[in-house]
This record gives structure tokens, C-alpha cells and sequence, in this order.
């Protein structure tokens, strides 16, 4: 296996952000299927979802992500991981608060508020890389953001894995290079 670490993505990717977007539709007075439709529809124009606020003409500030749950294949996949010998590490963008919801005995969590970069920056990537310690090509990337996460690790020179799930996972299409899976039970018998 070359791959000899695996850093993975947050949001839709190990976190179900369900009930986070419940709480954004409750907050704003806006019912939760209509809030749902219109970050599907920012999606599918390739629009931040942060468009949706302005669509919605909502004056009060955005909601902070309250919630972090992990889906049920997330902590066993990093425990899988982690006895496999791979070097293990979370990142995304978020603020420093969200870390606290990931398992600790991974190598290490980080987040975009903690490092001053955001994906898709190049020197998020190249970040992630120097905390492993290893080469690029040695090193893979799981999410679900073609644009975010998908082609800047491609670009970076690492191995970049598509998890189809969340909606921008399911919507955006990634290019071939990437290797492709369905749920995180996947990994790391991917690499092999
Ligand atoms: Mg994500």
C-alpha cells in the first residue's frame, strides 16, 4: 500500500450535519424542507451555500454549526485506520470548537480557524502534508467537495478519495483520478 497516511474532511464526510441544518431553518423562521431545497438548489449552480441567507432575505447573523455527529461508520473507520499503521488525521473547515466532537486517538485534529488557511487553498494541502510527515503521493484526502477537497488534494499530489454521501457529494462529479467510494467502510481497504 503506498498510501501511509490518511487525513480526513469534517463536514458531511465524518459529521452528519443534519441537525445543524434543522437548527439553521428553525432559527431563521424558515421551514426546514424549504431550507433544504434552496441549499440543494445553490449546490446544483455551483453557488456557496451561503447564497441561500441572501435568497431567504434573512437579516440575523449565520447560525455557528451546533452540532457534531458523527455518522455510525466514521469512528470505526478511523479505528481501522489507525491499527492498519496509518498515520490518522482530521481536518476541515471550521472553527477550532468543532474538534472537540472527533475521536482523540488519532494522530491529529486540526481545523481551517486553527492553521489561518481554508481549503481550497494550496497551502491547506500543503499543510496537511507536512503534519504527516511523508510525501504527497503517500498521502490521501476523504471528503466530499469535489471543489473543496477533490481537486486540490489532486493538485497537492495526493491521494484524493470521494465519499458520495451529503448533498454536494451526491450532486458533483469527481474527476477520474479520484478514487471513488460509498460509505467509509471503504477505507482503508481502498488503497490496496
Ligand atoms: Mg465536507
Amino acid at each position: 500500500m503506498v498510501v501511509k497516511a490518511v487525513v480526513f474532511d469534517v463536514g458531511e464526510t465524518l459529521v452528519d450535519e443534519t441537525r445543524n441544518w434543522e437548527a439553521v431553518a428553525d432559527a431563521w423562521g424558515v421551514p426546514r424542507f424549504t431550507l433544504m431545497a434552496l441549499v440543494g438548489y445553490a449546490i446544483a449552480r455551483g453557488e456557496s451555500h451561503r447564497k441561500v441567507r441572501e435568497w431567504l432575505d434573512i437579516d440575523v447573523p449565520p447560525l455557528e454549526r451546533s452540532f457534531d455527529e458523527l455518522y455510525p461508520d466514521a469512528e470505526p473507520c478511523l479505528r481501522r485506520c489507525a491499527d492498519a499503521s496509518l498515520f490518522v488525521g482530521v481536518v476541515g473547515n471550521m472553527g477550532v470548537v468543532h474538534e472537540a466532537g472527533i475521536p482523540t486517538f488519532v494522530d491529529f485534529v486540526a481545523s481551517s480557524e486553527r492553521w489561518g488557511v481554508e481549503k481550497p487553498s494550496p497551502a491547506f494541502f500543503e499543510r496537511i502534508v507536512a503534519e504527516t510527515g511523508r510525501s504527497p503521493h503517500e498521502v490521501a484526502y476523504v471528503g466530499d467537495l469535489v471543489h473543496n477537497d477533490i481537486v486540490p488534494a489532486l493538485a497537492a499530489g495526493m491521494v484524493a478519495v470521494h465519499i458520495r454521501r451529503g448533498p454536494w457529494g451526491y450532486v458533483q462529479e469527481p474527476p477520474p483520478e479520484a478514487l471513488r467510494i460509498r460509505t467509509l467502510d471503504e477505507v482503508p481497504a481502498v488503497f490496496e
